[in-house]
């Protein structure tokens, strides 16, 4: 029977191993940077003072005449400071849940990539968000004690964050949470009224409640913070660094934000909004189901984390607030999704994010900020064709001329380099930079000096059908069979051409007919004897190998094999009298036409016989000689 003396005999419970790891590292990695548990204890205090004023909207009782406040304690004889909120509190099975526990998913794989060097475990912690765990930097035992508005019992939980931790029910008065640190030796720092009160401003003077401090053996408790909302002052009065803090306060990453954007809408809405571009990719963007969007205030009233709504998914790593004038103070995600306000704050937030954007572009950051979410901006010329032109601006290639791996060209700095009777932007897909640069379908474009784009990223087949068009000018893919190169007076010799050495192209044709839909003459080659190509309609290769990878059955399509009639391979086949030799020798044409664009053989094993075959026919003919 689950009597009172159970329920109140302290038990012993062990943390689950993530946290373990988490604790270990994060004292390690961030032991340079200790002083942010104070932000991150803060921070979590200033939620739990949101989420009461929030219950109480339907519960006014919860919260009573009672003004919402944070108070820190130092008391230098014990070495003990603490943090006091009269917020939300926590019951005893939230209290296990969330300080025993991480729910993100991904967080097991994210640990592995922690490798014991201080400042890249910092980075990576960073991306990671810290949070209350942090308090182990600097304690070596952590006493918190909570009650959940309503409840009538409290509870204890204590640690000295090595592997358990306790929890038992105390008696406890008030409503909310305080949590108490047991400093190390070497946290005696945070027990110096001047250093704290210093810290409180650095880290609470853009949260809505007063955060007061209070010295052990004195009397008086003075407010330290402004206790006005960041987001709430006029951005002519908030300096750089005010707006950095804030970010940290609402992001739990501890480097600075690439960007930020604060604005306020008059009118027929109205609503302020303060929006970050971080430094750094989350761990878990690629995760669908990992929590993004905005934090949503009514009226300067805390409503819900994560709004996913006013933003669109390829904005996901976009961090802020939303305080609307207008929308009910009991909205619920539901209700959102059906607010007819919601689709014009969506796309006026998404139409500021990308002049945010447009704006960095200005500046040196960009390259970081295309380096972690250029893949995810991307989607956007898949979803959002609204702002396609505004998108497109923001994208970034490498390309035939930049000479690097680096995606660091804007169809812009193409446009400008684009010579004057070129009406294309042509572009080569591939599977990496290394296949993109050595395809034989950007010969004949190399050696008259057209550039194209090098796309290698697995979203890039659907973002170029999303582009289509740039300036006047349609995206082309080198490797389709109609290319159409400009000022192309060779284009009615072409016709001759695979006349005049038609006995050579029905010869080919002849024995790869199972292999290929038809055999041309080609215009695009210079150094290869021979490549393939796609045609028109047919899905390209990269394309074609990530559905099949994804379990999708293509309904099979023959490449186009087209031969460069002045290869000195080709003239050699063309010689051939030998219809074995012959068969062997188009056969392996077509072979490394096909792997040099990156895919894969349909019978490898046939390809190395007749490699082998052709390499022993040579060895004889040259000991024959
Ligand atoms: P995060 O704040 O990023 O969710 P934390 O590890 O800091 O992660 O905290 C975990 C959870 O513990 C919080 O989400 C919150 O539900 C709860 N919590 C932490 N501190 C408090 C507090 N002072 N009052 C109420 N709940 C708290």
């Amino acid at each position: 029977m689950a009597d009172k003396q159970d329920s109140t005999r302290k038990e012993t419970l062990g943390f689950q191993t993530e946290v373990r790891q988490l604790l270990k590292l994060m004292i390690h990695s961030l032991y340079s940077n200790k002083e942010i548990f104070l932000r991150e204890l803060i921070s979590n205090a200033s939620d739990a003072a949101d989420k009461l004023r929030f219950e109480a909207l339907a519960q006014p009782d919860l919260l009573g005449e009672d003004e919402l406040t944070i108070q820190i304690e130092i008391d230098k004889e014990k070495r003990q400071l603490s943090v006091v909120d009269n917020g939300i509190g926590m019951s005893r099975d939230e209290l296990v849940d969330n300080l025993g526990t991480i729910a993100r998913s991904g967080t097991a794989e994210f640990l592995e990539q922690m490798t014991g060097d201080q400042q890249h475990d910092a980075t990576l912690i960073g991306q990671f968000g810290v949070g209350f765990y942090s308090a182990f930097i600097v304690a070596d035992k952590v006493t918190v004690d909570t009650r959940r508005a309503g409840d009538d019992k409290a509870v204890r939980w204590e640690s000295n964050g090595e592997g358990e931790f306790t929890i038992e029910e105390i008696d406890r008065e008030e409503r909310g949470t305080r949590v108490t640190l047991h400093l190390k030796d070497d946290g005696a720092e945070f027990v110096e009224p001047f250093r704290i009160e210093s810290l409180i401003r650095k880290y609470s003077d853009h949260i809505g409640f007063p955060v007061s401090l209070h010295t052990e053996g004195e009397d008086e408790t003075k407010v330290v913070n402004s206790a006005t909302a960041l987001w709430t002052r006029s951005r002519t009065d908030v300096e750089d660094e005010e707006y950095k803090e804030f970010y940290k306060y609402l992001s739990h990453d501890f480097a600075d934000p690439l960007a930020w954007s604060h604005n306020r809408v008059e009118g027929k809405r109205e609503y302020t909004s303060l929006l970050y571009i971080p430094a750094a990719a989350p761990f878990d963007m690629w995760n669908r189901e990992a929590p993004r969007g905005l934090k949503l205030y009514v009226q300067r009233v805390f409503i819900m984390d994560d709004a996913e709504q006013f933003l669109p998914l390829y904005l996901r790593f976009v961090k802020g607030v939303v305080d609307s004038a207008d929308l009910p103070l009991n909205v619920s995600r539901e209700l959102l999704q059906q607010n007819p306000d919601l689709a014009a704050m969506r796309s006026a937030l998404t139409k500021r994010v990308l002049d945010m954007l447009g704006k960095l572009t200005k500046g040196d950051d960009y390259a970081k900020f295309w380096l972690e979410f250029g893949q995810v901006l991307k989607e956007g010329l898949v979803e959002d064709l609204a702002n396609k032109d505004k998108l497109a601006k923001l994208l970034r290639f490498a390309t035939t001329q930049s000479g690097t791996d680096a995606q660091d060209q804007s169809l812009d700095d193409y446009v400008a380099r684009a010579q004057e009777d070129q009406d294309k932007i042509y572009y080569i897909l591939a599977d990496n930079h290394a296949t993109a640069v050595a395809s034989p379908h950007l010969e004949q474009l190399l050696k008259r000096g057209l550039e194209v784009l090098l796309l290698t990223d697995r979203i890039d087949p659907w973002l170029v059908d999303g582009i289509a068009e740039y300036e006047g000018k349609a995206l082309v893919d080198v490797s389709r069979a109609a290319l159409d190169l400009p000022d192309d007076e060779e284009k009615t010799s072409l016709e001759s051409m695979n006349e005049e050495h038609q006995p050579l192209l029905e010869r080919i044709k002849g024995v790869l007919s199972d292999r290929v839909e038809t055999v041309h003459v080609s215009r695009r080659l210079v150094d290869s004897p021979a490549c393939v190509v796609a045609a028109d309609d047919d899905l390209n290769p990269q394309l074609r190998r990530m559905l099949e990878a994804s379990g999708q059955e293509i309904p099979e399509t023959k490449p186009i094999l087209e031969i460069n009639v002045e290869h000195p391979l080709v003239s050699r086949l063309a010689a051939e009298a030998d219809e074995q030799r012959f068969e062997g020798l188009s056969n392996i044409v077509l072979d490394h036409a096909l792997l040099a664009e990156g895919s894969q053989l349909d019978n490898p094993a046939a390809y190395v016989h007749r490699m082998n075959k052709l390499l022993l026919d040579i060895e004889s003919g040259t000991k024959n000689d």
